[in-house]
């Protein structure tokens, strides 16, 4: 089921007199692809709840509209939607088992869509196995861990057959181990159904592991929408540059001049096309090649072993941030001195418009 937003708007009236309106959602159009799972990322507060909640309908948009396939859901209330909804905290009844947990969506179902207990019991199975939790039907939901609460919660939502499913940080609650073998599971079962899916989350890596494509908000705007390994490979501007990428990207002050970046006194690389200005470089930690003769030139902190990479720590003047990071191949050595030298990878160093913080192009040979 494709899901269409077209003008998507949400504005928060300011609480008390002096304080001013918030628009949570700025004009969003989007068409999320059938059977595709969309990551929505951005920082806390960027508008991806709101989203999330006015693609259920549990919230009404200020303005814009919202399409299932063909159909117009703008004014149809949640029940009536076809979603199934997660959230953070798993929200199961307490005090009834597994398998009544899973059941109790489809005991509410009315008219035509009311089902026989023998039919009933089938689909709480089914879902119940697509989550690998069918072995654990008759317990509640205190003598499960967290991950395990979560598929409840998730084979619950799956149990009424969604047109879409919708996650608002289903992950957060779980620790790191849970966390990752979740996530797997959940693009399993997206996969296994097909259902059109919507993932919300703060965390960048998460989305960037899961998705097929990811949204970048930032104070209720969008950023950038395209497949994660796009997203990172060619950010649009620098906020999505640095929300992108572990460890994040080494943001400097530079210069072109004649066609070619200056970092403090040295010319560091060939920009071709770029007018002279001031301008913000962001390399990737990946991007910094150990070179001797090297034109940019760090103090160096410290190395840090990591196992397959080595993580350089060092510093430079016209760094934006305490440290510039570069991660090399473990097989490099090195040389044990006060500075360390780099020549850099061009497709893995960017350039930002010091006015707007847009990106500013160059041919990469
Ligand atoms: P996210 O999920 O990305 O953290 P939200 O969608 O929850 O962000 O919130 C977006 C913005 O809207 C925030 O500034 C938040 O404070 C505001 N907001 C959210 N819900 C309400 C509400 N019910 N009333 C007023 N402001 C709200
Ligand atoms: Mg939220």
């Amino acid at each position: 089921m494709e899901i269409v937003l077209q003008n998507l708007t949400k504005i928060f009236p300011g609480r008390g007199k002096s304080s001013e309106e918030v628009i949570a959602v700025n004009d969003f159009s989007f068409t999320l692809p059938d059977g595709k799972l969309v990551g929505l990322l951005g920082p806390s507060g960027c508008g991806k709840s709101t989203t999330l909640y006015m693609i259920s309908g549990l919230q009404k948009p200020s303005a814009g509209r919202i399409f299932f396939g063909e159909d117009d859901v703008t004014d149809l209330s949640p029940e009536n939607r076809g979603v199934g909804l997660v959230f953070q905290n798993y929200a199961l009844y307490p005090h009834l088992t597994v398998k009544q947990n899973i059941l109790f969506p489809l005991q509410n179902l009315r008219g035509a869509d009311k089902l026989s207990k023998k039919e009933m019991i089938e689909r709480a199975y089914e879902a119940a196995k697509l989550v690998q939790i069918d072995e654990l039907m008759e317990r509640k939901p205190s003598e499960l861990s967290g991950g395990q609460q979560q598929r409840v919660a998730i084979a619950r939502a799956l149990v009424k057959m969604p047109r879409v499913l919708l996650l608002d940080e289903p992950l957060s609650n779980l620790d790191a181990r849970l966390r990752l073998q979740t996530r797997e599971e959940i693009r399993r079962i997206q996969k296994e159904t097909g259902i059109t899916t919507v993932f919300v989350t703060h965390d960048q890596e998460e989305a960037m592991s899961i998705s097929d494509l990811i949204v970048v908000m930032k104070l209720g705007v969008v950023q950038q929408i395209d497949e994660p390994q796009a997203v990172y490979d060619d950010p649009t501007n620098l906020f999505v540059a640095k929300f992108l990428g572990t460890p994040p990207i080494n943001v400097l002050e530079g210069r072109v001049v004649g066609e070619k970046l200056y970092i403090g006194e040295s010319a560091v690389m060939d920009v071709p096309g770029v007018l002279d200005q001031e301008v913000i470089v962001g390399i990737r930690p990946e991007g910094f090649v150990l070179d001797a003769n090297g034109p940019l030139t760090c103090k160096l902190s410290n190395v840090e072993v990591m196992g397959r990479d080595i993580s350089v720590v060092s510093t430079h003047e016209s760094s934006l941030n305490p440290t510039v990071r570069s991660i090399i191949n473990a097989d490099n050595k090195v040389p044990a001195a006060e500075t360390v030298s780099y020549s850099l990878k061009p497709h893995k160093v960017f350039l930002f418009s010091k006015e707007d913080e847009s990106r500013i192009r160059f041919e990469v040979k």
